[in-house]
């Protein structure tokens, strides 16, 4: 432990280094200290941001029953604060536009954040500066998790850690990601599924249409894999969702998510009472204020960054989620290494990690966290654990 007079001497050590004088550390604020709040020239340094639409390149053409595309709309976020910067992403798939927002909006309401920022002159004040944004006006979950990603980075940055590290996780606890496969003719859906097979340790597929059963069997006559399985909302009986369920069970599946539409929570209740698999919340959730209502109605709750606005509440969300007793899934849009190395900083405390979304790119503008052998890797990198490309 250090005494007072080693405090001191490191304090001071760290001050010369940082160009801070001692004196400036303890000078306001009650004496608490403020490293960070008075840079080399003795000015207060301001934040500052910067926003561009930049549009992410599908690797293949996704396609399901009712839509394609090769393309996700995207907004990449720059604060920079005295010499850093932190980096930040807002995805907006097409089919979640009513929930996330447009490029459009998202630019409109970057740039009100950029216009007032600069009232905060210090960004560890996450909880005030997240406040504010989210306050600005209702929606907008993509651009307001853009500006959280990027404060997290920034300060992250500050603080020289990461941020698993800041939250006292272990990323050796980090899971093994699912990764989707995409429904298709069986011969396509074999071959695929032979390829990734190799790669990844649990498997993710999209069911609630009227082939279910044939998907899985196909990939079954591949793969023993543990399987993940997302109806998004599929099925629209109690009684053939709990069917269906006990068959994947038996099958192999280690847990389903939204087997039924979200206005039907009653039905979901039931299923899950009796269910023999885990049955997690996609849709029926978005934000920190949904997850008690769940209770009950599902085993646990999937966690995105761009539904829930962000790190800050994504944390929060986990928290109460655990103090409630449910499980916790963390899952991603097609994203950059951004806004994926984000949400991967939460996984080591998930039961389940759904993160391939910058795997499906061809433009990823950075480095992050990494899939080995299945396996959610974090890098040893501050903030969010991105290098830009
Ligand atoms: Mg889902």
């Amino acid at each position: 432990m250090q005494n007072r007079r080693d405090f001191l001497k490191t304090a001071a050590l760290a001050a010369i280094g940082s160009g801070v004088a001692i004196n400036n550390m303890f000078a306001g604020n009650g004496g608490s200290p403020a490293p960070f709040s008075i840079n080399k020239q003795g000015a207060t340094p301001k934040m500052k941001l910067n926003f561009f639409a930049y549009e992410l390149k599908l690797r293949h053409v996704f396609t399901v029953a009712t839509f394609s595309r090769s393309t996700t709309p995207d907004v990449q976020v720059e604060i920079e604060y005295d010499g850093i910067t932190g980096y930040g992403e807002a995805s907006m798939p097409p089919y979640l536009q009513h929930e996330l927002g447009t490029v459009d909006s998202v630019l409109a309401f970057l740039k009100r954040v950029q216009d007032t920022i600069g009232q905060f002159s210090d960004p560890f004040q996450l909880e005030d500066i997240l406040a504010y944004v989210d306050k600005l006006s209702p929606g907008n979950a993509a651009a307001k998790a853009a500006v959280d990603i990027a404060l997290h980075d920034l300060v992250g940055k500050m603080l020289g850690a990461p941020w698993y590290k800041i939250w006292g996780l272990d990323k050796d606890k980090a899971p093994s990601t699912t990764f989707t496969i995409g429904i298709d003719t069986p011969d396509v859906v074999r071959a695929k599924t032979k390829e990734c097979a190799d790669q990844f340790n649990i498997l993710k597929v999209k069911l609630g249409r009227d082939n279910d059963k044939e998907m899985i069997e196909t990939i079954r006559s591949v793969t023993n894999l543990p399987i993940a399985v997302d109806a998004n909302q599929g099925w629209t009986d109690k009684h053939y969702a709990l069917d269906m369920i006990h068959w994947l069970h038996d099958k192999g599946i280690v847990m389903v998510e939204q087997p039924m539409p979200k206005t039907q929570l009653d039905d979901i209740a039931w299923v899950t009472q009796q269910s023999p698999l885990p049955i997690f919340a996609d849709e029926s959730l978005q934000r920190l204020s949904d997850v008690v209502g769940l209770k009950g109605a599902f085993t646990g709750i999937n966690i995105k960054l761009m539904k829930c606005t962000g790190m800050r509440e994504a944390w929060k969300m986990l928290t109460l989620a655990r103090s409630l007793g449910m499980r916790v899934m963390v899952g991603c849009m097609t994203e950059t290494s951004c806004a994926v190395s984000a949400a991967a900083q939460l996984s080591p405390a998930v039961d389940f990690a759904d993160l391939d979304g910058n795997l499906l790119i061809a433009n990823d503008r950075f480095r992050g966290m990494e899939v080995v052998k299945g396996k959610i890797t974090l890098p040893n990198l501050p903030g969010v654990g991105i290098i830009k490309l």
